[in-house]
C-alpha cells in the first residue's frame, strides 16, 4: 500500500527576487477576492551597516501539524488532509476563532462569509499536479515535498544548509522550512 502523503514545502529565499508571479498564480487558481490574499511576499533586512543582507520570503498558511486552527474550530471546517490543513467552507460559520487562533495571521474573511487561506492547492496537488504558486516560481524558490517521499526531496535540498521555521516556540510544528538568505555567498 501507498505511504500516506506529508505534503509540505522547502522556500529557498536565496534565490527569491520578490517578483511575486506566486501572488498572482495564487489569486486566479484559487480565484481570491480582490483586496485579499492566500500568499504574499516580505522583504526583510538584517545585520547591521555596513554588513547588511536582504531576505525575500514569499509566504502562506504554514500547514501546521499542530494548528491552533484546527484545535479551536467549533465546527470541524477546518482539518488535515495529507499533511495540509484545509477549510471546508461550507462548515465554516466566519466565527473567526480560527483567525484569533493562528500565529501567523494566514486567514481571512471571505466576502461570502467563511473563511478562507492558502489550501497548498490540494485540487491541484490530488491530479499530481504542482502549487500553482511553485509552477510558475521563476527561481524554484517554491517547492512542493512530500515529507514522507522515500526519495527525501526535502532533506537533500536543506542538507548542510541554515535552514528555520517560524515561530518554532508556538508548538505548531509547522510544514514550511526556509532555508535562509544566510547561505547567501558573502551574506
Ligand atoms: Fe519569490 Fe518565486 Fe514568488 Fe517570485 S515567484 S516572489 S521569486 S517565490
Ligand atoms: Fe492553521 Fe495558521 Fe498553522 Fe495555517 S499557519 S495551519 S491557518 S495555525
Amino acid at each position: 500500500m501507498a505511504k500516506q502523503k506529508n505534503y509540505g514545502m522547502v522556500i529557498d529565499t536565496r534565490v527569491c527576487v520578490a517578483c511575486s508571479a506566486c501572488v498572482y498564480a495564487c489569486k486566479s487558481e484559487n480565484a481570491v477576492p480582490e483586496g485579499f490574499c492566500r500568499d504574499w511576499v516580505v522583504q526583510e533586512t538584517e545585520g547591521a551597516y555596513p554588513r547588511l543582507r536582504m531576505e525575500n520570503r514569499s509566504e502562506r498558511c504554514q500547514h501546521c501539524a499542530n494548528a491552533p486552527c484546527v484545535t479551536y474550530c467549533p465546527t470541524g471546517a477546518s482539518h488535515y488532509s495529507d499533511g495540509t490543513v484545509q477549510v471546508n467552507s461550507s462548515r465554516c460559520t466566519g466565527c473567526k476563532a480560527c483567525l484569533a487562533a493562528c500565529p501567523y495571521d494566514a486567514r481571512y474573511v471571505h466576502p461570502d462569509g467563511y473563511v478562507d487561506k492558502c489550501s497548498l492547492c490540494k485540487h491541484r496537488l490530488d491530479e499530481g499536479l504542482d502549487t500553482a504558486c511553485a509552477s510558475v516560481c521563476p527561481t524554484a524558490s517554491l517547492n512542493l515535498v512530500d515529507y514522507n517521499d522515500p526519495e527525501g526531496k526535502a532533506e537533500k535540498m536543506m542538507a548542510g544548509k541554515e535552514v528555520y521555521r517560524q515561530k518554532e516556540h508556538a508548538g505548531t510544528n509547522p510544514s514550511l522550512y526556509w532555508i535562509s538568505a544566510s547561505n547567501k555567498p558573502g551574506a
